[in-house]
């Protein structure tokens, strides 16, 4: 993988209540279908991994266990999602992916691979076979989740 330098980017929630700078961006999206995902951002969620997640304006943002190995955090007053963070135990602790579509500039980042491929409804598709496609079983193989 070889990855641009990582750079900070800020961002926030669809109301403003919850403001924030995610230090250290990768430009590789991670696009995900798996079933929480869909449920909770309509669609694959697209999200960016970040050295350090830093929150300006915080009292609304509500964090969410939403599994065994994964908490999310959230606007409580409008709803948006800002970023889904590993909590199982192992070198992906602390991992912290934060919503693309909650930063303010988007640009010069790409789809580096989508996660639950078999999971992804028939109506839509990503353009492009130069990124990875990770299967539920693979993902199994690989977390043991
Ligand atoms: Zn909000
Ligand atoms: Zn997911």
């Amino acid at each position: 993988m070889t990855d641009a330098p990582s750079d900070d980017r800020a961002g926030r929630c669809l109301c403003g209540a919850v403001r924030f700078t995610a230090r250290g961006v990768q430009p590789a999206i991670s696009a995900c279908h798996c079933d929480m995902c869909r449920r909770w951002s309509s669609g694959p969620f697209f999200a960016v991994p970040c050295a350090r997640f830093e929150v300006g304006r915080g009292e609304a943002l509500q964090v969410r266990e939403t599994s065994a190995w994964a908490e999310r955090g959230f606007c409580r007053e409008c709803g948006s999602g800002i970023f889904y963070r590993i909590t199982a135990d192992g070198p992906h602790r602390g991992a912290t992916n934060v919503s693309l579509g909650a930063l303010d500039d988007q640009s010069g980042l790409h789809v580096a691979r989508e996660w639950y491929i078999d999971r992804r409804p028939d109506a839509y598709e990503l353009v492009g076979d130069d990124h990875e496609k990770i299967t539920a079983a693979q993902v199994a193989e690989m977390f043991g989740v």
